[in-house]
């Protein structure tokens, strides 16, 4: 496919391979940009802000609208192509199709909503006579940036409630899936957004998103991805508004009192789904002591039941990991947790980029499989002595995400909602759950600023403070 900048689908001056992770083909290939094509799409996204701060709330709607319609209407060839460019297994691309078109639907009612509100400036001393009330407008120019996992869902979070705010967005979408994304941007054209409102440039985000998110003509800038990403776009970004959804290593307690039918079938989902490859995967499951044999062998055949494959074939329950690179990371991090004492129960084997489903038992706070954000097909158990210990550990992260616990008491669910240092907690599930209205984003190195239409279009527009003095 071509990029699209300027008001046109172009070519740049080399290309680069989209491969399908299932097994290495080509899929298609896009311009690999440069910081040149970063600046005509922000020389162009400046005037397409201003195409779009001109149209009404209602026309803003009615264009997303039709959007998310199309969305529908090609859903079974956005999900097919989604899994060919991320290996993702067909039943979850069908659910990421169906929440975007759920999420640009969000987002046009949001367009109807940019409200103000009146501020009672009397209340100060000594005033009287002055009326004020504040409007909400967008910020100009959008940069979305996002990353491999999900290539649709977490663009239309960036795009539906840009546009929705009435602002350009200019799409910077991951190098192994930007296919997507460029799908996206013709849909919106079919649908009527003004021709220079949306940009998508491709190419390799070290060569071209220091230029991006430094230059000025951006007014706020979007990024879902890694944590050092995340940090090295803060470096550069100067004085714009930026929201970071970055990564975690979710923990989820199960305790003593937890309905067992429901942790043996909830945690393996939240685990694998995607190979693992979600920000709030299940990483860290944390037994205090009386449950934690009886966790461990409940987990063993529900693991070993996760079947791997074609991620086309609707019997496959985990597709290849998006880079053989990072499936060899997988392995080594595992293999090193193992030579230091943790148990290797279920898989712990890769071939190219697929990695069987693993669990491993006996896993100390220390190892990497644990402390750092591993982003794989892989849970570990840690046994702890009891629910404070629990908490701590819990807690024990740079990271703040996601966190949940399976308890039938309310006082522990309570007391892990207000002492675990999370973005997300949930009682009773995985740490792995969203619905796309929540507001989403995390706490510590997880980031800053939330998305969800309603929270994300108000973090890409601005409060105008407007006083009339009698
Ligand atoms: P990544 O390597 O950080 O890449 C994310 C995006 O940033 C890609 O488009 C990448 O482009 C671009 N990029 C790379 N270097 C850049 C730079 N210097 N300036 C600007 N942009 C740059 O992340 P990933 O491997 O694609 O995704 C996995 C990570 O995303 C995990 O840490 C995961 O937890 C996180 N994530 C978080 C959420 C959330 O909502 N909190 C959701 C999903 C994923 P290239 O692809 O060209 O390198």
């Amino acid at each position: 496919m071509q990029m699209y900048i300027g008001g046109a689908w172009t070519n740049g001056r080399d290309a680069m391979d989209v491969r399908n992770p299932y097994d290495g083909s080509v899929v298609d290939t896009v311009p690999r940009g440069t910081a040149a094509d970063v600046d005509r799409a922000l020389a162009s996204a400046v005037r397409g802000a201003r195409a779009m701060a001109a149209l009404t709330g209602f026309e803003r709607y009615e264009l997303l609208h039709r959007t998310a319609d199309l969305i529908r209407a090609n859903a079974d060839d956005l999900a097919t192509a989604l899994t060919n460019e991320e290996g993702k297994i067909i039943g979850e691309a069908r659910i990421e199709v169906d929440r975007a078109a759920e999420i640009v639907y969000l987002s046009a009612e949001e367009a109807k909503r940019l409200d103000g509100e009146v501020i009672p400036l009397d209340g100060g001393p000594g005033v009287s006579g002055k009326f004020g009330f504040t409007m909400r407008v967008p910020c100009g120019v959008v940069a979305a940036i996002s990353p491999f996992n999900f290539p649709l869902h977490l663009v239309c979070h960036k795009v539906g409630p840009a546009l929705a705010g009435g602002n350009a967005v200019v799409v910077k979408p991951a190098s192994d899936t930007p296919l997507s994304a460029l799908r996206l941007v013709e849909l919106l054209l079919e649908a009527g957004v003004p021709a220079e409102a949306v940009q998508c440039v491709t190419g390799s985000g070290g060569d071209i998103g220091d230029a991006l998110v430094s230059d000025r003509r951006v007014r706020k800038v979007s990024f879902t991805g890694s944590r050092d990403v995340g940090e090295r776009i803060c470096n550069h970004a100067g004085i714009k508004k930026v929201t970071m959804e970055l990564g975690s290593n979710a923990p989820v307690i199960v305790m003593p009192d937890a309905d067992m039918d429901k942790v043996r079938s909830v945690i393996p989902q939240t685990a694998y789904a995607n190979a693992g490859q979600v920000c709030i995967s299940t990483q860290r499951v944390i037994a205090p002591d009386p449950i934690y044999d009886e966790l461990v062998e409940a987990l063993i055949p529900e693991v070993e039941a996760v079947s791997t494959g074609n991620p086309l074939d609707p019997a496959t329950g985990m597709g290849p990991m998006i880079r053989e690179s990072d499936a060899a990371r997988v392995g080594a991090w595992i293999d090193e947790a193992v030579s230091n004492g943790a148990e290797l129960l279920v898989g712990g084997e890769r071939s190219g980029q697929m990695f069987q489903p693993t669990l491993l038992a006996n896993v100390s706070p220390d190892m990497r499989v644990s402390c750092d954000e591993l982003f794989g097909p892989a849970m570990g158990v840690t046994r702890v002595a009891d629910v404070d210990e629990a908490i701590a550990l819990a807690n024990d992260s740079i990271y703040g995400l996601s966190a949940a616990i399976f308890t039938q008491d309310i006082d522990t669910a309570m007391r892990f909602a207000r002492s675990v240092d999370s973005g997300n907690i949930h009682i009773n599930w995985g740490s792995q759950w969203r619905t796309d209205l929540m507001p989403y984003g995390g706490l510590k190195d997880s980031g800053m600023g939330k998305e969800g239409p309603k929270y994300a279009v108000q973090e890409m527009t601005e409060h105008k403070l407007v006083v009339i003095h009698e």
